[in-house]
């Protein structure tokens, strides 16, 4: 399987990136919490240089919350760098943006000392919903499709704090199929560009090694099967994915998984962990990556 979705213009973006950081006091930086590597544009740590930086990891009430406190320690071994576990649905929890953004610019945000913050992130992290819910009103449009956003904007939020908005600036580097595939499974690349039953597999794979439990629950099995194909085979049957002649349809069934997996009906679930970053793709995961390089139908 190969997941192909990468604009032509990222030189002139990156370009685009560098200037704004040196107009700004803090970068806020959007990860999704259930993946912060895979959804990180790797190239904004080579741009942000010495800029201090939060990484605010959205999504969290859908992060499996022992493997998102052990992001926050990592990411906080960075100097000038803050981590911030929240939802960005929840204006409670975003104001801890605000208050972070004024302990690391201290001398901005006063009276003639307006701080300027920049907004960054790849496509569906939730970028516009977090400015949403700091500006308390509807200012960005808030996509279920990736990428829906596409004009900049600079907002005031009234306290000496300027936001700058990056929508379609940044995306994340789909040469690692295994990141790739874990954006794919977390809904942050338009199903055009990937192939459900494919994707679908691979978050089954994941799931049977690393979350079990979670399956044995949602899906009332006593017994986990020994392949993915055989458990969205049983998810199918129980969600009723049917094709004629009343056999399994594997498409439906993946794309009812995923759809159940990404809203956190199975659980809290995180797609990642610190330890693995430095090497995503060499890891000594072979049947996750068999499964990437093979098609379904060549499996038998
Ligand atoms: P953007 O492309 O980075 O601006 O992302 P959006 O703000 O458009 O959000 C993409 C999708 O993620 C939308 O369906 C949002 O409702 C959803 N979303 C954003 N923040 C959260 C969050 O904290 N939790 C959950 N569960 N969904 C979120």
């Amino acid at each position: 399987m190969t997941i192909k979705w990468y604009p032509g213009h990222m030189g002139t973006a990156q370009k685009k990136i560098a200037e704004l950081i040196r107009t700004v006091d803090v970068i806020i930086e959007v990860l999704d919490a259930r993946l912060p590597a895979a959804s990180a544009n790797h190239p904004l740590a080579a741009l942000r240089r010495n800029k201090p930086c939060i990484k605010v990891l959205n999504k969290n009430d859908l992060a499996d919350p022992a493997v998102t406190r052990a992001w926050v320690r990592a990411f906080e071994r960075e100097s000038g760098v803050r981590a911030l576990p929240l939802s960005a649905k929840k204006p409670r929890e975003v104001q801890q943006v605000i208050k972070q953004c004024l302990l690391l610019a201290p001398n901005r945000g006063k009276p003639g000392r307006t701080l300027r913050a920049l907004v960054v992130g790849i496509p569906n992290v939730g970028k516009s919903t977090l400015i949403n819910s700091l500006a308390g009103k509807c200012l960005a449009k808030v996509g279920d499709r990736p990428a829906i956003t596409t004009c900049g904007q600079q907002i005031e939020l009234g306290n000496n704090i300027i936001l700058l908005d990056t929508p379609g600036l940044l995306w994340p580097d789909l040469r690692n199929q295994v990141a790739a595939s874990r954006l794919a499974a977390s809904g942050a690349i338009g199903s055009a560009a990937f192939d459900y039953t494919n994707v679908g597999l691979f978050a089954a794979e994941f799931m049977m090694q690393r979350y079990p439990d979670m399956l044995r629950s949602r899906y009332r099995l006593t017994d986990l099967p020994d392949s993915a194909a055989a458990l969205l085979e049983q998810v199918g049957r129980r969600l009723g994915c049917l094709a004629a002649g009343g056999e399994i349809d594997l498409h439906r069934a993946a794309e009812a998984f995923l759809r159940e997996l990404r809203a956190g009906k199975l659980g809290r679930v995180s797609f990642e962990e610190p330890e693995e970053e430095a090497g995503i793709s060499s890891q000594a995961n072979g049947e996750l990556q068999e499964m990437l390089r093979v098609p379904v139908s060549e499996k038998g």
